[in-house]
């Protein structure tokens, strides 16, 4: 990780702390990620997901299966990513059903969001611009939804598609009064996000790693039904 990197993470800790996100934990290694975060969670615990492709990259979705913690109805612990982390503290998320955003809010008492370095972003104007340039396009063309951003060379117009995917955007500013929120950051890129000025090779990593785990993902949304 170059200095800055590390300087932007540390900066982004700081504020999510200041916010009281909490605990608030930076684990270098991907590979180690699923371990601390089963930690983090009890044996009998009812535990709900997002549709997140970084609890799946991270195995930590086939993890809580085996241990018996999974359930569709109202859980004690909901995991899931977050779309993007501002640098100032700020969890910005976007969905097209409003599941995933409405349970980080309020319901399950305690919401775990584990994300990699590469969903930091400066603030809550960048988090934004993130979603709409690189989330939501590549999440519609992955989907194979004709939404005008997926298209060849098309970007966002603001449409009006019933496939819309970014249609309910949360941006959690700080500790709900009820939920608590843990933050687990991580040292690698994980799950969906990139700047485009990035490098080529960086961001295609993403992607793939993206593209193979949205499969996986959809295998098990399949199973669960
Ligand atoms: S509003 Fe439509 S075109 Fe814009 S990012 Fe969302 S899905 Fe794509």
């Amino acid at each position: 990780m170059t200095e800055t990197m590390e300087q932007d993470v540390q900066a982004t800790i700081k504020a999510l702390k200041s916010n009281r996100f909490d605990p608030v934990e930076y684990v270098e290694k991907a590979e180690d990620v699923a371990k601390i975060v089963l930690a983090m969670i009890p044996p009998e615990a009812k535990v709900g997901i997002g549709g997140s492709v970084s609890l799946m990259q991270l195995g930590i979705t086939d993890e809580l299966v085996k241990r018996g913690n999974m359930t569709r109805k109202q859980p004690d612990v909901y995991l899931t990513s977050s779309n993007a982390i501002t640098m100032d503290g700020k969890l910005v998320n976007t969905d097209m059903t409003g599941n995933r955003v409405s349970a980080m809010i309020f319901g399950p008492k305690q919401v775990i969001v584990v994300a990699g370095i590469n969903k930091i972003v400066r603030d809550v104007t960048a988090a934004l611009n993130r979603i709409k340039t690189t989330t939501a396009p590549a999440m519609a063309k992955i989907a194979g939804l004709k939404t005008p951003c997926a298209v060849e060379g098309g970007k966002c117009n603001d449409c009006k598609s019933p496939m819309r995917v970014c249609t309910v955007t949360t941006i959690i500013e700080a500790k709900p009064r009820v939920t608590q929120i843990a933050v687990i950051l991580v040292g690698e890129d994980v799950g969906l996000g990139w700047e485009p000025d990035w490098a080529e090779d960086r961001k295609e990593k993403v992607a793939s790693a993206f593209r193979e785990n949205m499969g996986k993902l959809r295998a098990f949304v399949q199973l669960q039904q």
